[in-house]
């Protein structure tokens, strides 16, 4: 097994279900006392959304490349950014480290394609949904995403802030998301990616008509993949 490492912290809430499903993951696959091998550097996100919010990315970026490096140090063989957003900076990471970074929308895109579909919709941060650094990728790997209007987007980006990060889950607004992936399939999406690691806390695969994909979970079997090939 190679040694995962996971940047983390972004929020706390979804490197814990990162955790979970890692060694979830291990013990499915490889069973009794199996676990897995991982280590995970989490950072202090306050600060980190700070740097979003006055958009000095590259600022956040020299933090997770720091974070990248330590766990290199420590002996990791392999790297997840365990947020979507911070993807922005996925290229200052992968620069600062000679092992692969795994890029999550790289992951996203093979599976939305595994699953014979081409155009999905994209809830996540306004920083995902409305910047062309993520939808990009998916549209390198052969993904149209549709994203929500400009009220919907609002909603998204309050319900991850405001709730999800900070451990408040509720019924209202897990409905409120599930409506706002319904209007993008009407739309015309055929799946709605989760893109966000914190929403698939609240939204389940089976709460819509359509596929869906939550990232967080495609991220870590992805990386048990890569962890555990001979
Ligand atoms: N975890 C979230 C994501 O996947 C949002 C928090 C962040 O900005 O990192 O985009």
């Amino acid at each position: 097994m190679r040694k995962i490492g996971l940047i983390g912290g972004m929020s706390w809430e979804s490197t814990a279900e990162y955790y979970r499903l890692l060694n979830q993951g291990v013990r499915d696959r490889l069973g009794g006392l199996h676990s897995a091998w991982v280590l995970v550097a989490s950072v202090d996100f306050a600060p980190i959304e700070e740097m979003q919010q006055s958009g000095d990315w590259e600022a956040s970026g020299e933090v997770l490349a720091g974070e990248a490096r330590a766990l290199r140090d420590a002996g990791a063989e392999l790297i997840m950014i365990g947020t979507n957003t911070m993807h922005k900076v996925y290229d200052q990471v992968a620069a600062a480290v000679d092992c692969p970074v795994l890029h999550l929308g790289d992951v996203t895109a093979r599976a939305v394609r595994a699953a014979g579909l081409e155009r999905i919709g994209l809830l996540a941060t306004r920083y995902t949904m409305e910047q062309d650094f993520y939808r990009q990728r998916l549209a390198d790997g052969g993904v149209e995403s549709l994203i929500p209007d400009e009220a919907d987007r609002e909603q998204v980006q309050r319900i991850i802030y405001d709730e999800l990060c900070v451990g408040v889950v509720t019924e209202e607004s897990r409905e409120l998301l599930i409506a706002i992936g319904e209007r993008l399939v009407g739309r015309g999406a055929r799946g709605i990616v989760l893109g966000c690691t914190e929403l698939e806390l609240s939204v389940r695969i089976g709460d819509l008509d359509v596929p869906v994909f939550p990232t967080t979970a495609l991220h870590c079997q992805a990386a048990l993949d890569a962890a555990l090939a001979p």
